[in-house]
């Protein structure tokens, strides 16, 4: 599918000519993709670590993918997902893989949303040792793993691809379906906000909300509504809000204390990552949250003159050029800074 447009500037024949091939390429990987779907019949669909509405939308409407062709499959993540996307599974089952054996391993699997293959993390058990993975991903550091790839970068959300896909296949549209991809879109975007926010994003949107999609109840439940306990440690995270000189970079950290003290859950700490990032003049905010004793993990987010994308990736993570995350090692005060000096060195 075309990004650009007739309204879009007009591309140079060399520049035409790569977005042709480009095209034709990701048409050939939907078809690939859709054989896949249809060659197997038992499959696991899992996403990456911590997920997002994204990961939940994009594991989800591909289980209703499956349902349609008539496969068995199991949804499963390595995390609990947060309480607040529980609708968006449709009334399917996830299973949260625990540390026990798992009680079979599958010969397929449908990795959706994850930069790496070890961003599934311990749900890697459930999957046989000559598994073939179907990957569906667009976060630009993807190097390509599995059996299929179906990667398209600058697709604002994975759920973006899982529509093509689900287009692809001629499955027909339900509420459930369209409610997953709208929830991905919208949370991916921001709420339609972000730069990835694209005339083809809104008018699958567009579409989603004429197949039943109730995009009002959809932004209530996952975009404003907040818990109390996330109040109670927004108030708190904002009196650890710091900032360099120029003020072009401002961290917030939440430590495992902070969140004990306030009876907050790791998931109270999404969108904190947002303060630091919407200040006025701040080119790279940044969250640092402690995972365990000498483990955290950084979110980054750039306004735009930083490719934090590189840089996560430079310290063992990845994600988009203005979203990415990474995990270190050390306590928080070490974290931020390594992290504040690897941002300073790209200012
Ligand atoms: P967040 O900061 O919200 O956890 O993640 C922002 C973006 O970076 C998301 O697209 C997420 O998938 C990606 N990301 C976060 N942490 C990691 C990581 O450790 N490794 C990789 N490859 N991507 C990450
Ligand atoms: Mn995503």
């Amino acid at each position: 599918m075309s990004g650009g447009g007739a309204m879009g500037p007009t591309p140079s024949p060399a520049g035409a000519a790569d977005a042709r091939k480009r095209r034709e390429a990701y048409a050939e990987a939907l078809r690939r993709a859709a054989d896949f779907l249809r060659e197997e019949d038992d499959f696991l669909v899992v996403s990456h670590l911590s997920p997002d509405g994204d990961a939940i939308g994009s594991t989800a409407a591909v289980g209703l993918l499956l349902k349609s062709l008539g496969k068995t499959y199991a949804l499963m993540n390595a995390d609990r997902p947060p309480e607040k996307y529980a609708p968006l599974l449709a009334g399917q089952e996830l299973t949260v893989c625990g540390e026990q054996p798992p009680a079979r391993r599958f010969r397929a699997a449908v990795a959706v949303d994850c930069a790496d293959f070890e961003r599934i993390g311990a749900a890697r058990r459930c999957l046989a040792e000559d598994a073939r993975i179907l990957n569906i991903d667009h976060h630009p550091t993807n190097e390509g793993y599995g059996t299929v790839q179906l990667l398209k970068f600058d697709a604002a959300a994975t759920v973006q691809i899982v529509f093509d896909l689900a287009e692809t296949l001629g499955v027909p549209w339900t509420k459930p379906l369209a409610e997953c991809i709208y929830g991905g879109l919208l949370t991916d975007t921001g709420g339609f906000r972000y730069a990835n926010t694209t005339p083809e994003v809104m008018a699958i949107a567009e579409r989603m909300l004429r197949y039943g999609a109730d995009g009002n109840a959809l932004a209530e439940q996952l975009l404003e509504k907040m818990s109390f306990s996330q109040v109670m440690l927004l108030k708190e995270a904002l009196a650890t809000l710091s900032f360099t000189e120029d003020r072009k970079i401002a961290w917030m950290s939440v430590t495992r204390d902070l969140l004990a003290s306030v009876g907050a859950a790791e998931e109270d700490t999404d969108g904190l990552v947002n303060i630091p990032r919407n200040i006025e003049g701040v080119e790279v905010g940044l969250l640092f949250k402690e995972k365990e004793p000498g483990e955290v993990k950084v979110s980054l987010r750039s306004a735009g003159r930083v490719d934090v994308a590189a840089l996560a990736k430079s310290l063992g993570g990845g994600g988009h050029v203005r979203a990415a995350g990474c995990t270190v090692r050390g306590t928080v005060a070490e974290a931020e800074r390594l992290v504040v000096d690897a941002v300073k060195a790209k200012l």
